[in-house]
């Protein structure tokens, strides 16, 4: 039997977080960000004074993660978020300097093992939306549905410069297209689960969409199939 899992993944900036939000919300299931997993770690790592320059190894992260706990719960507004050893740390999971070092910790393969337990078990309940690198393909690839996420690297890099506080002071166009086009490498050519499509997702391209309209159009899919 197939995962009650609504799978969307893509590159970074496709308008992914904010999609599989809107879309849980829609169809009132549960959401996990991974992304924000992999982020709530390196927050902790940066937190906890490990230069993440020099210092960024299994051997170092086995210790770290025995005193960290994440989990998703759902706030008094209905959204689901990340508490980090019982605190949300909202917003600065987003800042440029946990996003500069986010793709090297995401490589480590004891950091995506422990994940990998914690993303598995978060799908008890029943349908939910789950949103990643490697939902489709690793974690669930009996998925009920699977969606990746594209848009132009042009576009991409419009979308991560409009939103607030996740860029460095003075980024243009060209740095921030830089920064992805960074973060994408190192995501698609690591050796463990590396970004790419599930050989039977469905490449939705969002470039010329709105927000509403790739969310309407997900809905679609899912409640046909659903009906
Ligand atoms: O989606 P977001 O941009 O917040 O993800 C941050 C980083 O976390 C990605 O660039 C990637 O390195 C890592 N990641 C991953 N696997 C996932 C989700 C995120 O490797 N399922």
């Amino acid at each position: 039997m197939s995962q009650q899992v609504i799978a969307i993944d893509g590159p970074a900036a496709s308008g992914k977080s904010t999609i599989a939000a809107l879309l849980a919300a829609k169809l009132r299931i549960p959401y996990i960000n991974t992304g924000n997993m992999y982020r709530a770690i390196t927050m902790y790592a940066l937190d906890s004074g490990i230069d993440l320059e020099t210092k960024c190894t299994n051997e170092v992260f086995a210790p770290l993660l025995d005193t960290l706990k994440l989990d998703y719960i759902q706030t008094a507004s209905g959204d689901y978020e990340l508490q980090v050893n019982g605190i949300l740390p909202g917003l600065k999971l987003r800042s440029p300097e946990v996003a500069a070092f986010v793709s090297p910790v995401a490589t480590l393969s004891f950091v995506r093992d422990w994940l990998k337990d914690l993303q598995r078990d978060s799908a008890k309940p029943g349908l939910i939306v789950m949103e990643g690198r490697d939902i489709g393909t690793v974690i669930f690839p009996d998925a009920a549905f699977k969606f990746f996420l594209t848009a132009t690297p042009e576009e991409r890099a419009r979308r991560r410069l409009a939103q607030d506080g996740e860029t460095f002071d003075g980024a243009t166009l060209e740095s921030v297209a830089r920064d992805i086009a960074e973060r994408d490498r190192i995501d698609s050519s690591r050796a463990i689960a590396p970004l790419k499509p599930a050989a039977d997702a469905e490449i939705v391209d969002t470039t010329q969409m709105t927000i509403n309209e790739v969310i309407d159009y997900l809905a679609r899919r899912v409640n046909n199939e659903c009906s």
